[in-house]
């Protein structure tokens, strides 16, 4: 295949990112940084440790846990056939099967169950609109080799801390649970005989007449209104359940109850995914008008069997970080409360002007960072008028300044940005000007 990139012309063609792919500005990076960092501190203090998998996996892997007939599998996948040999490859919807994967072909879980986290970008090949991307991000989450109830409640609770410390409220939490596979086998031939009896209207929708048999349960998840009705009125898988799945499910309920969580059960909740057994969950903003998921999860027990693995019990969530981004900033503006810039504000900004004034710039620079102080030393030769923009607009509490007479004195003016005020101090000891630059942040952040 050729490809073009230059046009009739001659001149290179203006190429943009693919559709659906977005970039990340550095004007929206600080947020999104401190939204990092808030899910990294809170996935620590619950015992969470990082993984990283690869972005592409085998095809096969995907097609195995998420099943055969489910959107992502028969429609979304970005999938390709490796040039060199020839293998089936696919760019990861989830990171789910991938963290599973790795945990059976390194034995990682061998002698104790295993919290872990990932985050990164995955791929499904949507429609694009708002809060929906073809490439996005998740923070997916997964506690394996844990059976009871508390692990779940755990991961909800987690999520509930997170949402508290980003300060979004309004945040509602639906919970199910959809069996084990023999209770939603059951359910299934209860589901199919009852379709059948509707064969007319099940034959007007194309998605449903596919699904009857290969994936009936994915019917009650269609959004045709023609089929509402139809749809409540199906059988409940919760009446296939036998004692022991709902048992799990009191006691998954109970200690939702005692952590103090409000939550809806919502029977019609089913996941994207076949791996998923017992219980799931979501949790969903309307602050944007529309339903929108931020996260969802639940137990996929039966995944590491059916991926070649000895059987384990796991539970796990995925965070849709974009989506997240959209409803947080959504609120900060509410509470208006303008974007943070805090971690990129250098406390110092070095300006610098005149024959070898560069070096003792760079100099100071370094010392300031050996203290632990964070500035930016300007970059180029231009005038102090300039200097001094760059300066004001970085954020700084301080411009230090150093010219030709400063040089010659070894000494800097230190200029507090917010005031014009200014006086020159001596980098004879170093000491007395970090110590002033420090000691000042307090009184300036006052000021500022
Ligand atoms: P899922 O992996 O489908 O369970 O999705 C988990 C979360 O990832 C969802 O609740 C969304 O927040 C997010 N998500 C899923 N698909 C997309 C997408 N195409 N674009 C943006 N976010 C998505």
């Amino acid at each position: 295949m050729t490809i073009n990139t230059l046009n009739a012309a001659n001149k290179p063609i203006k190429i943009q990112a693919v559709k659906g792919m977005n970039d990340l500005l550095p004007d929206e990076s600080a947020l999104q940084e401190l939204f990092e960092d808030t899910v990294r501190t809170v996935l620590r203090s619950y015992g969470y440790r990082l993984i990283r998998t690869p972005i592409v996996e085998p095809t096969g892997l995907f097609i195995r846990s998420l099943g055969e007939i489910t959107d992502i599998v028969e429609k979304e996948m970005y999938s390709f056939t490796d040039s060199l040999n020839g293998d089936a490859l696919t760019l990861r919807p989830e990171a789910t099967a991938g963290t599973v994967r790795s945990a059976i072909e390194h034995n990682w879980l061998y002698n104790a169950p295993q919290r872990v986290w990932t985050m990164g970008a995955m791929f499904r090949h949507e429609r694009p609109q708002k809060g929906r991307y073809r490439q996005f991000h998740q923070v997916s989450v997964e506690a394996m080799g844990f059976e009871g109830p508390d692990i779940e409640a755990e991961q909800i609770i987690l999520l509930a801390r997170l949402w508290k410390n980003l300060g979004l409220s309004n945040i509602s939490l639906q919970i199910n649970t959809i069996g084990n596979l023999s209770e939603r086998t059951e359910h299934r031939h209860r589901l199919i005989q009852y379709f059948e009896e509707n064969l007319d209207l099940i034959n007007t929708d194309e998605d449903a007449k596919r699904r009857l048999y290969s994936n009936p349960l994915r019917l009650l998840d269609s959004k045709n209104p023609a089929m509402q009705t139809l749809i409540n009125g199906a059988p409940k898988l919760i009446d296939c359940l036998k004692s022991d799945s709902l048992m799990h499910f009191e006691q998954f309920k109970t200690l939702l109850d005692q952590a103090n969580i409000a939550y809806t059960i919502n029977h019609r909740l089913v996941r994207g995914m076949d791996y998923y057994n017992r219980t799931v969950f979501e949790w969903v903003s309307t602050a944007l008008g529309t339903e929108l998921t931020l996260a969802g999860g639940g137990r996929y027990d039966g995944l590491f069997e059916q991926l070649g693995g000895k059987s384990k019990p796991a539970c796990g969530f995925a965070l849709g970080i974009e989506r997240v981004m959209l409803i947080w900033k959504h609120s900060l503006s509410a509470r208006n409360i303008t974007h943070p810039k805090g971690i990129y504000m250098p406390l110092a900004y070095i300006v610098h002007a005149g024959i070898g004034t560069e070096k003792l710039a760079a100099n100071v620079a370094e010392q300031l960072r050996d203290a632990h102080l964070f500035c930016v030393k300007h970059a180029g030769a231009d005038s102090f008028k300039t200097q001094l923009k760059r300066a004001h607009d970085s954020g700084a509490m301080y411009a230090l300044i150093i010219g030709e007479t400063e040089l010659e004195k070894n000494q800097v003016i230190v200029k507090i940005l917010a005031t014009g005020q200014q006086h020159s101090v001596s980098l004879n000891d170093m000491n007395a000007l970090l110590l002033y630059l420090s000691s000042n942040q307090e009184v300036l952040g006052k000021i500022a």
